[in-house]
């Protein structure tokens, strides 16, 4: 199969669809890849790179568009990429198409085949491509975090790990999924004193096993959090009801009763956030201040990172890659069912229930 990797045009995105170890293992299974020039040169990886591992190189995203048979792609397609995409032509991207109509009618009308990597599903009921970008978030928001508290960013002047002779921060977690094992693990790692909080009591039990006892582990409920809101020098928001906005876990009133210039991260921003008082910001000015506390709300967390998660996700997404490459989607869409709940529209149809419910076309 002839796979296309053209450059992402979405704004400040610098990753990229796929790495040239990825290209090396497509090669090696008899795929000729086509990656557009300098897709991945912000991140590191130069054309050359990409053709010592076996790509050729497309002078433009037209030309790459018009020859390859599955693009490959990290963000949604823009516009002018829908208007490029070809009847028949195989979609390997994130989509997240439910809250996006402008896309999914451009993507119906070009009779694409639009696989969403945000909806394949693994067997014990994960979302194994969406996972990687969770576990760069989690790490992300300690690190974040831990710059808000200072005193330049409005923080409270508090070091996450204290020192000796000094108690070290308390961070607390709402949301002990994906997100939150990974802050926890980010703040523990940093010597801070955390806590996790989940509605769950069997994944509390889980994470109790997970850190050793070394997390504490608490049922959220609303006294729970009012509780803890109090000592918390960081909250980091990691709760996901899947398919709904986000709960509003934190109201304004409740942050009289935090300590000035503590720091809320809401990493469930992208779901609309889970603290009452937040508001999507970006990687250009990534905080503000709303009665004393600092919110760091960043909608694209892993994008700061690019690097680092194009490697994640290229970890995660190559091998269905390769089973799309090697089957043909027909094939493999009948062989992998986990692989086939990621078909979002199927030329010329919506084909995932929740899209099509969402936006009002017929399932
Ligand atoms: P996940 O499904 O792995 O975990 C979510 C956890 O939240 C579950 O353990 C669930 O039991 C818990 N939960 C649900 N309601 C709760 C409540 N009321 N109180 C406490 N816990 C509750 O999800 P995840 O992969 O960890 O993602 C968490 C959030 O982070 C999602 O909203 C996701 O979209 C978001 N996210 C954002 C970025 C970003 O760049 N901002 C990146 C990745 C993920």
């Amino acid at each position: 199969m002839l796979i296309g990797v053209p450059k992402e045009i979405k704004n400040h995105e610098y990753r990229v669809g796929l790495t040239p170890s990825g290209v090396r293992e497509l090669v090696a299974r008899g795929h000729k890849v086509l990656v557009q020039t300098q897709a991945g040169l912000s991140i590191g990886f130069a054309d050359e790179q990409y053709l010592q591992a076996g790509a050729a190189i497309a002078s433009s995203a037209e030309d790459l568009f018009e020859r390859a048979e599955m693009i490959i792609k990290v963000k949604e397609p823009q516009p002018v990429e829908c208007r490029m995409l070809r009847p028949g032509q195989l979609l390997f991207t994130y989509l997240h198409l439910a809250p996006d109509p402008e896309q999914t009618k451009l993507l119906i009308e070009s009779d694409a085949i639009a696989i969403a990597y945000e909806t394949v599903t693994d067997e014990r009921g994960g979302l194994p491509l969406l996972a990687p970008m969770s576990e760069v978030a989690g790490r992300m928001a300690i690190q974040a975090g831990a710059h808000a508290l200072e005193k330049a960013q409005g923080g409270r002047g508090v070091l996450l790990g204290g020192v000796p002779g000094v108690l070290p921060a308390h961070v607390a977690v709402i949301g002990g999924g994906v997100v939150g094992i990974n802050a926890a693990r980010m703040a523990l790692g940093l010597g801070a004193d955390v806590t996790i909080l989940d509605k769950s009591l069997p994944r509390l039990r889980e994470i109790d096993l997970m850190f050793g006892g070394r997390i504490k582990t608490q049922v959220s409920s609303a006294a729970n959090i009012d509780d803890i809101l109090r000592i918390a020098d960081l909250v980091v928001g990691a709760v996901l009801i899947p398919g709904a906005a986000a709960p509003k876990l934190v109201t304004r009133a409740m942050l009289k009763a935090m300590r000035p210039g503590a720091v809320l991260v809401d990493v469930a921003i992208d779901q609309g956030g889970c603290f009452e008082t937040s508001r999507p910001t970006t990687h250009q000015d990534p905080t503000y201040v709303v009665d004393g506390i600092v919110h760091y709300c960043v909608a694209n967390m892993p994008g700061g990172v690019a690097r680092t998660s194009t490697l994640a996700l290229a970890n995660a997404t190559l091998p269905y890659m390769l089973e799309l490459a090697d089957k043909g989607w027909q094939r493999a869409l009948l062989d992998n069912g986990h692989l086939r709940n990621g078909l979002n529209i199927c030329r010329g149809k919506v084909t995932y229930p929740a899209v099509a419910q969402a936006l009002g076309y017929p399932f």
